[in-house]
């Protein structure tokens, strides 16, 4: 089973992808968790793409086309959870035909929908666990106040250059600009399905396995 969750940044796609992951052995595909890999290993990608991604703009399509494609030619396992791609037309085309050249289907679209006030909240206050990705908030779940990782006991954590006022605002304009036209694309496909990504995270996980049975 391929799926795609789509939603604007904050909307708690990476929360749930991992829960995918753990819950049924799907594989994540994020182009931003990639990006930023890439820039933390120095590659002349990296390099490249490191001051785009900090102003909130998107990265061209040829790159991060690139590195799904890289992935698809790998280890299909449970199936594939694309969090984070496509963001454009171009990247939903190219996904299509990529899917097709390895006779995989893409199985369901999830929108994860959740207003602009929250997402300003939500991504001002937000750090994650170095360690296993786990996402903290500063006001309605802060770091253990022992300094631990409540999913893996990590010490380390940390706050994504790019969760601050000034490039959310830019990236909620690329987000609406660009990204999106994709629900129209893909209702349009019959494929896309709405969840309310305002929930408790087990309230949105439940949303979203009534999606996928
Ligand atoms: P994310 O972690 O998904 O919020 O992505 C962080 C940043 O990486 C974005 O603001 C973009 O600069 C870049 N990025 C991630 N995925 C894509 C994509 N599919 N297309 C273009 N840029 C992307």
């Amino acid at each position: 089973m391929n799926i795609i969750l789509l939603g604007p940044p904050g909307a708690g796609k990476g929360t749930q992808a991992r829960r995918l992951v753990e819950e049924r052995g799907m594989i994540q595909l994020s182009t931003g968790d990639m990006l930023r890999e890439a820039r933390t290993s120095g590659t002349e990608m990296g390099n490249k793409v490191a001051a785009i991604m900090d102003s909130g703009q998107l990265v061209t399509d040829e790159i991060v086309i690139g590195l799904i494609e890289e992935k698809l030619n790998g280890d299909h396992g449970g199936g594939f959870i694309f969090d984070g791609f496509p963001r454009t037309l171009a990247q939903a085309d190219a996904l299509g035909a990529l899917l097709t050249s390895h006779d995989a289907t893409l199985d369901a679209v999830i929108e994860m929908s959740v207003d602009d006030e929250a997402l300003v909240s939500r991504i001002t206050a937000r750090s994650t666990c170095g360690a296993c990705g786990e996402v903290y908030n500063d006001e309605t779940k802060p770091i253990p106040t022992d300094g631990k990782c409540t999913n893996c006991g990590g010490t380390e954590f940390k706050r994504r250059a790019d969760d601050n006022a000034d490039s959310l605002k830019t990236r909620l304009m690329e987000y609406y600009k660009k990204t999106s036209p994709l629900l129209g694309y893909y209702y349009a496909k019959g494929d896309l399905t709405s969840v309310n990504g305002l929930g408790e995270i087990e309230e949105v996980a439940s949303a979203i396995s009534a999606v996928l049975k």
